[in-house]
C-alpha cells in the first residue's frame, strides 16, 4: 500500500536562496514519477533553525504546492538532527534525501526508484566527481572516507553522503536508533538490509555558501570516528604497551650499566625527553578517553534529540507522527499540542 508512496526530504539551514531553485526541479520529477510509475509523491523541508528568510520562501512553497510538508525546528541543530526529525515524520512509504543547494541532483529520483521497487532498502548516491569543490576539501573527504571504513566494523561505503533512498522497513530500522551522537552516514549502514549504490556527479552548489568550514569538518569526521569505532581507546592500549616493554628493556640496560660501571650522575637529557614523551603519550591517552567519556556523558542525560517548533503537514500526512517520534517528552507535547500548525 505504501509501496507507491516517496517523501522527499529536505534539511535546509539559511537556504532562502536556494530553495525557489530546487523546488521547481523537485515538482517536476514528482510530477513525471507519479505519471511514469504511479508514484504518489510528497515533500518535506525542514527548516534547521534559519535566520535569513528560509522559512518565510517555504511557507509560500508550501502555500502553491499541496504536496509540501514544512517542518521548523526551535533552533539549529545541525544536519544530522534536522534530517533525523524529516526521516522521523515520514511514516508512510519511502524517503528521498536531498541537500537543499541542489547539489544532489532530484532527477535521478525515477532511478532510485526504479531500486527501490526491485527490491533494494537503500539505495545511495556515490559521487564520482565532486564539482565547484576546492582539493582540500576533496582531499580530506576522499582520505576521511577511507579511514572510515578501515576502523569501522559498521560498512560505510566510501564517496558516499546524505544523497539516498530508504524503504518503509529502511526508515523504521533508523528511527529505533535514538543516539544523540549521530552520524547518518554510519547509521544508514547500520541498518543494513539490501543496498545498491547508483553513481551521479556532484554538482556545484546552486546558490549561498557551504556550510561546513574545515574545522566543522574536522569536528565531523571526529564524530564519525568515536561513533563508530573504538579503535583511538585501542590505540591507546596498544601504544602504552609498546612503551612499558621499552621503558622496561631501558630499565633493565640502566641497572646493569649502574651495577657493572658505577653509578655516575649522567643523562639529564635521556631524562627530560622520556618524561615528555611519557608526559605527552599519557594525555593523549586521557584526552583519547575523554572524547568517549564526554560522549557517554551527554548520551546519559536522555534529551530528547530535537524540538519542533511548528509542524505543518501536508494534506493527507499523519500529523501526529514527528512530535511522538522525537523522543519529545509528553509533557513538551501537551504544552506545544495547542500551538501544533500555528
Ligand atoms: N544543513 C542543515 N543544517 C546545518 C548545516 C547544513 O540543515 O546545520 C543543510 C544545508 O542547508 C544543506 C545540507 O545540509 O541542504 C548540506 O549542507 P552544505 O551544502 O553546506 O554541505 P556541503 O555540501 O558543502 O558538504
Ligand atoms: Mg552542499
Amino acid at each position: 500500500m505504501t509501496a507507491d508512496l516517496l517523501t522527499i526530504v529536505v534539511a535546509a539551514w539559511n537556504e532562502a536562496e536556494a530553495l525557489p531553485k530546487l523546488h521547481p526541479r523537485i515538482s517536476a520529477v514528482l510530477d513525471g514519477l507519479r505519471g511514469d510509475q504511479g508514484l504518489r509523491g510528497r515533500v518535506l523541508y525542514v527548516d534547521d533553525g534559519s535566520t535569513d528568510g528560509t522559512w518565510q520562501v517555504m511557507r509560500e512553497i508550501a502555500a502553491a504546492d499541496p504536496r509540501v510538508s514544512l517542518l521548523r525546528l526551535s533552533r539549529n541543530f545541525g544536519k544530522e538532527l534536522a534530517l533525523t526529525a524529516g526521516l522521523d515524520a515520514v511514516t508512510e512509504g519511502a524517503a528521498l534525501i536531498l541537500d537543499a543547494d541542489g547539489q544532489d541532483p532530484p532527477e535521478l529520483a525515477p532511478e532510485f526508484v526504479a531500486r527501490w521497487r526491485e527490491g533494494y532498502d537503500d539505495v545511495y548516491g556515490t559521487r564520482t566527481v565532486r564539482e565547484g569543490e576546492g582539493w582540500l576539501k576533496r582531499a580530506s573527504a576522499h582520505g576521511f572516507y577511507r579511514v572510515m571504513q578501515r576502523l569501522s566494523k559498521t560498512p560505510i561505503p566510501v564517496d558516499t553522503g546524505d544523497y539516498r533512498l530508504l524503504s518503509p522497513r529502511a526508515l523504521a530500522a533508523l528511527r529505533q536508533l535514538r543516539e544523540r551522537h549521530r552520524f547518518m552516514k554510519g547509521l544508514f549502514g547500520w541498518v543494513g538490509f539490501n543496498r545498491i549504490a547508483i553513481a551521479y556527479e556532484r554538482q556545484p552548489r546552486s546558490a549561498g555558501r557551504s556550510k561546513y568550514n574545515l574545522w566543522k569538518l574536522w569536528n565531523f569526521a571526529l564524530e564519525g570516528v568515536t561513533s563508530f569505532s573504538t579503535a583511538p581507546l585501542r590505540v591507546a592500549t596498544y601504544a602504552g604497551l609498546a612503551t612499558a616493554l621499552l621503558a622496561f628493556g631501558y630499565g633493565v640496560w640502566i641497572v646493569a650499566n649502574a651495577l657493572l660501571y658505577g653509578d655516575a650522575v649522567q643523562g639529564w637529557p635521556t631524562m627530560m625527553a622520556v618524561i615528555l614523551f611519557l608526559g605527552g603519550t599519557q594525555l593523549m591517552a586521557l584526552g583519547f578517553i575523554g572524547e568517549y567519556l564526554g560522549r557517554l556523558y551527554l548520551e546519559s542525560k536522555q534529551r530528547p534529540l530535537y524540538l519542533v517548533d511548528t509542524w505543518l503537514p501536508a494534506e493527507g500526512v499523519q500529523s501526529e507522527a514527528t512530535l511522538s517520534r522525537g523522543g519529545v517528552h509528553d509533557a513538551y507535547r501537551q504544552a506545544s499540542a495547542g500551538g501544533e500548525g500555528a
